[in-house]
């Protein structure tokens, strides 16, 4: 039977032209934005398709913002929103694809990362009916080893917690189908780990590899605490697993403590006891103290979620939109 939810007919589009929207999210770029912008145009300059770059300032502080003016004025096929101040680039994301009027949205970083020569490929794959095109890091030049390390080591974590698998190596660099992007923008949760959120909406998923380049210019804007509370987000957006653990580890203890007890009851009872195991004691009541507040932090980050989401706020807030235009009467003003 046909999928009752395929809103268009892959051949058609093929036949008819179809709309591809690019979406950029950035952060303080000044450096490699020009070039960025050069090297997408010249990728998407083959396309036989119509196409879009919706640009999203977030909260840039330097001077991002008058260079996407500069390129928006150069050409109406460049939509820029601005935040109004840095909201983090899961949320810059979102946005893009709440603006993205495209069949299709491909998700790139503005730092060339991400080949934008690949996009071409990807539009295959979507085409060739793939609703998700996952681009998998092959190698990721110009990272530490120590980013390497733990983030080989997330995605082991998340993927043995989590209920719906989340592709290793896979960053955001990705192709959405309209479907598929409607289908996340459905999703309100204030939570935004994108890449659970991608891989939770299920439908077709095709991955591609792809080797990845070192950042052209500037710096990277992820600290390792940021990358910390950006993997504490995903486990606990996307797994109760803590919570178990914690319950768990609790449960274990109370037993062992319990025999434990029967042990020194047995022994005082046949041999009688000295006043030794003063050393047993306090660690006894250490390890538990430490277990219990472990089980309180876990529950206190799950809790700390719910409160965020229960205040219902906009993920973000633009403080301009400027949308491409295609119309041909704005072209010289
Ligand atoms: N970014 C963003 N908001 C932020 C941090 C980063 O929009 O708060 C953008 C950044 O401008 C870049 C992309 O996200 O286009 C990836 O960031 P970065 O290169 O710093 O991360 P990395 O590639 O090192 O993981
Ligand atoms: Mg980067």
């Amino acid at each position: 039977m046909e999928n009752l939810f395929q809103i268009f007919d892959i051949d058609e589009v093929k036949a008819a032209s179809y709309k591809l929207s690019v979406i950029v999210p950035l952060f303080n770029e000044e450096s490699v934005l020009p070039i960025f912008h050069d090297r997408l145009k010249i990728a998407l300059s083959g396309l036989q398709s119509e196409w879009e770059v919706i640009y999203v300032d977030d909260g840039s502080t330097d001077r991002s913002h008058l260079i996407l003016q500069q390129l928006r004025a150069e050409s109406l096929k460049v939509g820029v929103a601005r935040f109004s101040r840095n909201f983090g680039k899961e949320e810059a994301m979102s946005a893009g694809l709440r603006l993205a009027t495209g069949d299709a949205a491909v998700i790139i970083d503005s730092d060339l990362q991400d080949p934008p020569e690949l996009i071409p490929e990807m539009i295959e794959a979507w085409l060739g009916g793939a609703d998700i095109v996952n681009m998998r890091r092959r190698h990721r030049s110009g990272e530490s080893w120590l980013k390497k390390v733990t983030a080989h080591a997330f995605y082991r974590v998340i993927n043995r917690l989590s209920d719906v698998p989340v592709p290793a190596d896979v960053g955001d660099f990705r192709l959405l189908s309209r479907r598929a992007i409607n289908a996340l923008n459905l999703l309100e949760e204030r939570n935004r780990f994108m890449k659970g959120l991608f891989a939770w909406i299920g439908y077709k998923h095709v991955t591609l590899d792809y080797n990845r380049d070192a950042r052209a210019a500037g710096k990277t804007k992820w600290r390792y605490w940021r990358l910390w509370n950006f993997a504490l987000e995903g486990i606990t957006g996307f797994s109760v697993a803590p919570l178990k653990i914690a319950t768990y580890l609790g449960s274990a203890c109370a037993g062992m403590a319990f025999f434990y007890a029967m042990y020194f009851l047995l022994k005082t009872l046949l041999v009688g006891e000295s006043v030794k195991g003063f050393p047993t004691l306090i660690v006894t009541v250490m390890i538990l103290g430490g277990l219990q507040l472990m089980a309180i932090g876990i529950i206190g980050e799950y809790l700390g979620r719910l409160f965020i989401e229960s205040k219902r706020r906009p993920l973000y807030l633009l403080e301009d939109y400027q949308p491409p235009s295609p119309s041909k009467e704005e072209e010289n003003p």
